[in-house]
């Protein structure tokens, strides 16, 4: 079975995307500029690295010399995660700013993400927002996507996170021209590159962020368009800039781990983006490796192949490792099945409903065959250790 999976990275033939040449290579293995809407491997040249440091810098400045005129010098998105704890130090701390920490609680952060911020929160005196009102919208925008995706090219998970993260962007922003602060800052890591650089252009927060689906009358009103950009907003004139620091600012994860450990911002093993990861994602990815035999972080695995062959064996051993887990919904359980119901189905119909689309996609025989490459090897696997 293990000629189907290309022989330089670890992504199987007949994954959404993927499909292997004559030799046994995969679309991207062939050639280092290919990108599909799963993955694309973003390079910032070092001359746009330069610009966007020299605009940091003045945007800092700015906000230093403006201190004492505003309340607030800029909005963070602050999720109770170590990189947007870890920013909301740098800002008060090394910085003297006041930002304004704005969360959007999208009906599933975690009791960790929360802990997190009664703790930071306790030693950092900023004035904090928490959104709650929105949750009923994030829950109907998941909802859709799990019963609507069935697509040729991408993942649930891959679409589902884009549009959640849009509208939690979008409520930070709108909080951002209601306050009149010129700023708003996230703490994306510098490998979280996939859709931007730096900065969210204007164009996009105007334009991208209000999808489509929001318009289907049968599930969202009025009470649901109002978390995204009015026609009043964006023509204010006072669209915020929507900047991601760490881009360009030094970041070393075992620093910023160190950081909000040491200063007893995040417990000792909380800082885990394991713990953090929305369950969100935990279920999607179930969907997708039933739906599709594949899941996301599998591109991600690969990449880290490809740019490191010798870790090859290491990446495949993880992805066979936790794919049976994560076919049989073993991996993040009680996660996963807390999400589905509060999207209001159970693990079971989830399952049917993932079968019913599957008997009509015309790439089925190939979805099968990596279930069944994945399972086959689970069970070798139980085999061993049990004579271990
Ligand atoms: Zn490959």
């Amino acid at each position: 079975m293990i000629e189907h999976i290309c022989k330089k990275c670890i992504l199987p033939h007949g994954f959404l995307g993927v499909s292997l040449g004559s030799e046994g290579l995969c679309e991207f293995c062939t050639d280092p500029d290919h990108k599909n809407v799963n993955w694309s491997r973003t390079a910032i040249d070092q001359e746009r690295r330069n610009q966007a440091l020299t605009d940091w810098k003045l945007v800092v400045e700015k906000m230093q010399i403006e201190h004492e005129k505003c309340s607030y010098d800029c909005i963070l998105g602050y999720s109770g995660g170590k990189d947007s704890t870890a920013l909301l130090d740098y800002l008060v701390n090394d910085l003297g700013l006041t930002p304004l920490a704005v969360t959007t609680d999208t009906g599933f952060m975690t009791e960790i993400a929360k802990d997190n911020m009664k703790d930071t929160l306790a030693q950092i005196n900023v004035d904090h927002v928490l959104i709650e009102d929105c949750i009923s919208t994030f829950t109907k925008l998941y909802k859709w996507h799990f019963f609507n995706h069935n697509s040729k090219e991408t993942f649930l998970a891959r679409g589902i996170c884009d549009y959640c993260s849009d509208l939690i962007h979008s409520i930070v922003v709108k909080e951002a021209i209601k306050q009149e602060i010129p700023y708003v800052l996230f703490g994306y890591s510098p490998a979280q590159i996939f859709r931007y650089f730096y900065e969210m252009p204007q164009e996009e927060v105007i334009e991208a962020w209000k999808p489509e689906l929001i318009f289907d009358e049968l599930i969202f009103d009025e009470s649901d368009h109002k978390w995204y950009l009015n026609d009043g907003e964006i023509n204010s004139g006072i669209l915020p800039r929507v900047l991601l620091p760490y881009h360009v600012i030094p970041y070393r994860e075992q620093d910023i781990i160190k950081l909000v450990e040491s200063k007893n911002y995040i417990k000792k093993g909380h800082a885990d983006p394991l713990l953090t990861n929305c369950n969100v994602v935990h279920a999607a990815t179930f969907y997708d490796f039933n739906r599709y035999g594949g899941i996301l972080y599998a591109y991600q695995y690969a990449e880290l192949v490809r740019q490191n062959p010798e870790s090859r064996k290491k990446w495949l051993r993880t992805l066979k490792m936790s794919a049976p887990l994560i076919l049989e919904n073993n991996f993040k359980r009680k996660e996963v099945n807390l999400f589905f119901s509060q999207i209001g189905v159970t693990q079971e119909e989830m399952q049917e409903h993932i079968q019913e689309q599957l008997e009509q996609d015309p790439n089925k025989k190939r979805i099968l065959n990596i279930i069944a490459m994945f399972q086959k090897k689970r069970k070798t696997r139980q085999v061993a250790v049990l004579t271990q």
